[in-house]
């Protein structure tokens, strides 16, 4: 899945992409508000984590743009001013969650990881779908009750196919979300990897639905 990460501080913004890269996103940095603005408003994102001190346009009017715009993705604010008027200004301009600096960063993970179940209805770390369950904080994943060895991109794949259960996914979506951009190679790799998939776990968990892309086994067949 794919996540912004707006913050000027560079140091700061580097630390956080990298330890969301090694939970097994994607992520995307912007460094001022117009580029957040624009990146968020052209870009499909599954969350975004957003400070609020930023250079050109704050971090609390890029949110406002964004709501006003139907981006409905998840935010999490982080902020250093930890005035609690500043968290309700937050919260009311769309905010899903506000995490005050200093914080440690495993917290801000959890707390994306959260985000992303709330937003896919799921309120365990748990997904299932059908014979499948992934366990999204440890990154494993069962089918049918045994346990499946999966790479961190097999996972991110079923876990971005369970985030949008019952609906079809483009080969080039996912190409998007798993590698953060996407060209004609990466749909070729996307086949690659279903084709790696069912041999692993069998040929029925992931369906091709002909003209739309893929989509998980809802019955368990
Ligand atoms: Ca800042």
């Amino acid at each position: 899945m794919r996540l912004l990460v707006v913050e000027d501080d560079i140091d700061v913004a580097q630390d956080l992409a990298r330890a969301l890269q090694g939970a097994g996103f994607i992520v995307d940095t912007a460094g001022d508000g117009e580029t957040a603005w624009f990146k968020g408003s052209t870009e499909d994102y599954a969350a975004v984590v957003l400070d609020l001190g930023l250079p050109k346009l704050d971090g609390l009017s890029v949110l406002k743009r964004w709501r006003s715009a139907q981006r409905d993705f998840p935010v999490l604010i982080v902020s250093a001013r930890s005035d609690w008027t500043e968290k309700v200004d937050g919260i009311e301009a769309g905010a899903d969650d506000y995490l005050g600096k200093p914080f440690q960063i495993p917290e801000l993970v959890a707390r994306v990881r959260a985000l992303l179940r709330r937003a896919a209805g799921h309120a365990s770390p748990a997904i299932e779908v059908g014979k499948l369950v992934l366990d999204t904080s440890r990154m494993s994943a069962t089918w049918a009750g045994r346990p499946v060895r999966l790479s961190q991109l097999e996972f991110r794949f079923l876990h971005y196919l369970a985030h949008h259960a019952g609906c079809p996914i483009s080969a080039g979506e996912l190409a998007e979300h798993l590698y953060g951009a996407s060209d004609t190679n990466d749909s070729n790799a996307i086949e690659a990897l279903v084709v790696r998939l069912r041999r692993k776990i069998g040929p029925d968990v992931i369906e091709t639905r002909r003209g739309f892309g893929y989509a998980l086994a809802q019955n368990g067949a």
